[in-house]
């Protein structure tokens, strides 16, 4: 029987990637073993199964005798653990969340809808390392997977609203900390009838500037606000979140002629569903109709909105996408630049496709393949 060790289980990806694997009944077939850097001999994760108690996961021989090692713990631990069980000959199956590995060689990154035939022949040849790319991008894949597939892009600017769960937990409480503390200070306003819209706006202000309010996470104010920029610097100019755009497409597609992918990265208010507006050059003039049949029928996750008021504020805002594997495209038309240019917009759960969907079905695959 395979052994399968997870690592990372409770954190914010593991948590929703056991969730996901209790929903579809993914225990079953293998003796898994959960591990923790914190918690030794503790309490595993109830996945309906009798299970030993929880394994350090810095002991490098007890991962050694998983077939599998499935990890969700952090970059950190990827660059602690992963090397020294290589160097020991270890043979296992590596599927990692964290970004640290994805633009190694030998490493495929996971997105099967949109790059199964990559994965499978990564398979054959002997690739052992799969890792789960970054939440945006594979958002992105996702909902244009259909002018992917036929080659239909010739470059793409996606301007992004990322949410606080991108982030982190602790980001996350920090933006729902903050939408408190303005709530808090501006009951007595909305309450009282007779207060104005430019009263309220004032107060909101004097509080988002004042040196008690948390921004202890993201450095600054996101609720009422927004933070353009995500994650470090880089030379080009680009945040590091804006240039995985254009290495990370291209890396999980296998293009051979890379294409050029490139926007600007915001983190907004929502709390765990990326949006993203879209610029696309297609290759040629396309009627709008063969580009929606495109997309709509790519796979069975993205959805047409129509470009109507009424379908978009039901089927295309965060709050109508949070928590489930939907990725609606809307907004799509053609733009008045010319006729090969369109524009659509975006919405997913960046918990979901953006990070335990890919690793929860790459974990399938190469359970099958070994089987
Ligand atoms: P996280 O929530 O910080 O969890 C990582 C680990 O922190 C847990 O496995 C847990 O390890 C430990 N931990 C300490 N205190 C905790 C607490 N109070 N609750 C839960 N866990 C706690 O990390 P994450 O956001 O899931 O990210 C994991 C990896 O996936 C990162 O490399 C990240 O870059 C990547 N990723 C994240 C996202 C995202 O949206 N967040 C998207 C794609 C990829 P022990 O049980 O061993 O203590």
């Amino acid at each position: 029987m395979l052994k399968i060790g997870f690592v990372g289980w409770r954190g914010m990806v593991g948590s929703v990637l056991m969730e996901r694997m209790r929903q579809e009944n993914d225990f079953k077939g293998y003796e898994p073993t959960f591990f923790t850097t914190s918690n030794i001999g503790g309490k595993g994760p109830d996945i309906g199964l009798e299970i030993p108690p929880l394994k350090d996961a810095h002991d490098i021989r007890a991962l050694a005798v998983q077939d599998i090692i499935v990890t969700c713990q952090g970059g950190d631990y990827t660059k602690q653990m992963y090397p020294g069980m290589m160097k020991n000959g270890w043979k296992g199956f590596w599927i990692d969340s964290a970004s640290a590995l994805r633009m190694e060689d030998n490493v495929i990154i996971v997105l099967d809808p949109v790059n199964r035939p990559v994965i499978d022949s990564g398979l054959s040849s002997g690739i052992k390392t799969f890792v789960g790319g970054n939440c945006t991008v594979s958002l992105m894949l996702m909902a244009l997977d259909g002018l992917f597939a036929q080659d239909q892009i010739e470059w793409l600017s996606t301007m992004t609203y990322q949410a606080a769960s991108g982030a982190g937990a602790n980001n996350m409480r920090e933006l729902v900390a903050q939408m408190a503390m303005l709530g808090k200070a501006s009951a007595p306003l909305l309450d009282d009838p007779a207060s104005s819209a430019i009263e309220i706006d004032a107060l909101i202000t004097g509080e988002l500037r004042k040196t008690s309010f948390p921004i202890e996470y993201f450095g600054a104010p996101l609720a009422a606000s927004l933070i353009p920029w995500i994650d470090k610097a880089m030379e080009s100019g680009q945040t590091r979140e804006e240039w995985k755009g254009y290495a990370e497409t291209n890396k999980i597609l296998q293009t051979k002629k890379p294409i050029p992918v490139d926007g600007v990265c915001v983190r907004i208010g929502a709390m765990r569903c990326h949006s993203q507006g879209f610029t696309i050059k297609l290759k040629k003039d396309i009627p709008i109709d063969e580009v929606s049949e495109m997309i709509q029928s790519a796979n069975q996750w993205v959805k047409l909105v129509p470009n109507d008021k009424e379908s978009t504020l039901r089927n295309l805002t965060p709050a109508a996408v949070n928590g489930t594997l939907t990725v609606p495209v809307g907004r799509l038309r053609k733009m008045n630049i010319g006729p090969e240019y369109i524009t659509a917009f975006s919405v997913g759960d960046q918990l979901l496709w953006g990070a335990a969907e890919p690793i929860r079905r790459i974990l399938n695959i190469v359970i099958d393949y070994l089987s």
